[in-house]
């Protein structure tokens, strides 16, 4: 699969039994039909997973008009619920979800208090 926005490859990252697509050039995450609801749930997923530059993220994040990786429609790009400003790109064929790096992290992060949580987990870990 090449990725919607810079064309390089995408390959898999899985974490636990969730497999998703991560780009090998600007880290953006694909995510088939609510995928990243059920890694959202999984403690550690964001850290796993959206591992690219965030500031390269923010750069791709400029670009909205893409055609789905996976069934070639063209995807509608909208504002999370709850966190407006995350904006993602979602196919309204297959629903699979294309998030730029960094953008995962936020969507895991609701809340400063949630960064918080985090924050005191890591120093226990
Ligand atoms: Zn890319
Ligand atoms: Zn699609």
């Amino acid at each position: 699969m090449l990725c919607p926005k810079c064309q390089s490859r995408m390959s898999k990252a899985a974490f636990q039994s969730v497999e998703v697509d991560r780009c090998e050039g600007c880290g953006g995450l694909w995510f088939d039909i609510l995928e990243h609801e059920d890694l959202k749930k999984l403690k550690g997923a964001e850290r796993a997973l959206d591992t690219g530059s965030p500031d390269l993220g923010r750069e791709m994040n400029q670009i909205r008009r893409i055609d789905c990786p996976v069934c070639r429609t063209g995807m509608v790009s909208l504002h999370v619920p709850d966190q407006p400003h995350i904006v993602v790109e979602q196919c309204a064929v297959c629903h699979g979800v294309f998030m730029d790096a960094g953008e995962f992290r936020d969507f895991v992060h609701r809340t400063p208090l949630d960064l918080l949580r985090d924050l005191f987990a890591d120093e226990e870990a």
